[in-house]
């Protein structure tokens, strides 16, 4: 007995789906954000039981998973601990290619945050580069409320 595929050479397809969507982001995160729009400061939070500062915040600590306590301000300066330069245009992001992505650990913080790198030779962006985040103008409570970290 034949099969109706026997004859037909199988193809893939490629193709993309946009899936827009969007979630309650929370007290933690709300707060972080919120921040950001209203006094342009970054705060984090403070594990009670290991003493991390955790910027972006974590009700958990992702450390030692005790709940985290104090609300902590932290600097909008800190130092590049890592990055990647990115080259291909994903069309989400408000730069285009080439430019870097850094983890930034702000003082006073334990942890880092992604954010983007502006203002900057691409050949000049190492760890350890020292930068300061630029805030947009118009703010909405989004984590694009900081356009980029420049060098200082
Ligand atoms: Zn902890």
């Amino acid at each position: 007995m034949s099969n109706v595929w026997d004859d037909v050479e199988p193809r893939v397809y490629e193709s993309r789906i946009k899936v827009p969507y969007t979630w309650q982001a929370g007290e933690t995160a709300s707060n972080f954000l919120l921040s950001l729009k209203n006094d342009k400061k970054f705060v984090g939070k403070k594990c009670d039981k290991c003493a991390k500062v955790l910027v972006p915040p974590r009700k958990s600590c992702p450390y030692c998973f005790a709940e985290t306590g104090d609300w902590q301000d932290v600097s909008d300066e800190g130092v590049v601990e890592t990055f990647t330069i990115v080259r291909r245009d994903t069309g989400i992001m408000p730069m285009k290619p080439p430019y870097a992505y850094a983890v930034i650990k702000l003082d006073g913080a334990d942890t880092g945050l992604v954010h983007l790198l502006g203002e900057v030779d691409l050949g000049e962006v190492r760890a350890g580069l020292r930068v300061k985040a630029v805030f947009d103008e118009e703010r909405t409570g989004k984590l694009l409320d900081v356009k980029y970290f420049k060098p200082v």
